[in-house]
Parts: structure tokens; sequence; C-alpha cells
């Protein structure tokens, strides 16, 4: 499994190999209708600090998906109700994307970070390369696929 560390402001840091990698296509989620600043501020932990600040005034919702994203890496992906182990697998992928400020992740990388996550509970999920390759392979409805960058 690849390493992943936590950086000083927080954000998962993955080290580099040359594999596949995968990562939100935010683009194509905006092209279909969605929008991706909304599905990013329902990820929103809304226990931390920055998630206290939001008001009638200051609504989450009115805030930029890569702004929304820069703080969940920062400050609610640190809140363990982020990523709880009762997530469903692809839901915890899409978060675990959102943590890493949507930076492109190989197969181990998004193992490795699922695992760190989730370090007590592993064991309950199947997490093996064919799973999660063809989770983030296949269309999905987080918009999550195989990226150039
Ligand atoms: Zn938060």
């Amino acid at each position: 499994m690849a390493k992943t560390t936590r950086k000083a402001d927080g954000a998962i840091a993955i080290q580099d190999s040359g594999e596949p990698r995968f990562a939100i296509d935010f683009d194509g989620m905006e092209k279909s209708g969605r929008s991706a600043s909304t599905i990013v501020a329902t990820r929103i932990c809304g226990r931390c600090e920055a998630c206290m600040k939001f008001s009638k005034e200051n609504q989450p919702y009115s805030h930029s998906a890569s702004e929304l994203m820069k703080q969940i890496a920062t400050k609610c992906s640190r809140e363990p109700a982020y990523l709880l182990p009762g997530t469903p697998v692809t839901e915890a992928v899409f978060r675990l994307m959102l943590a890493s400020n949507n930076r492109p992740m190989t197969v181990a990388e998004i193992q490795g970070g699922l695992g760190q996550a989730w370090a007590s509970v592993i064991y309950l999920k199947n997490l093996s390369d064919d799973v999660v390759l063809r989770m983030v392979s296949e269309p999905n409805e987080y918009f999550i696929g195989p990226t150039e960058r």
C-alpha cells in the first residue's frame, strides 16, 4: 500500500508513483447538470471550527466546490465522523478524494487512505485491488474516474 501522511495543514499527502490515477471529475459533474458545490457542501462535517462559522448569511452552499474541498481537506476530514466505518465504500472513496483536495490517486493510495481511516475495522471490508479498481473505473454517480492530470 502507498504511504499517506498528514501534512501540517491537515491535508492528506500521498507519495508519487507511475500507476494510473483516479480523481473526481467536477467538470463532468457540472456538465451533467449537477452542482459540484452543492454535492461537496453536503460532505462538510458540520462540527469543526470552519463549519461552525457558517451562519444564515454565510451558508456552505454559497461557497465554491474548491473552497469547500479545501476546508474539508484541512478541517472537516480531521473529525472522526468524516469517514465512519459504516460509510459505503464508494462514498468513502469520494470523501477520501475530497480530503486530498482531489489530487489524483492510485488504487494503492485509495486502499492506503481507507486503511488509515478504518484501521480498526478494515478486515470487515473487501478492498482488494480488483474491487477498488472496478469501483473507480466503472461509471459511477460520484464522477470518479481515470485522470491524466
Ligand atoms: Zn467541518
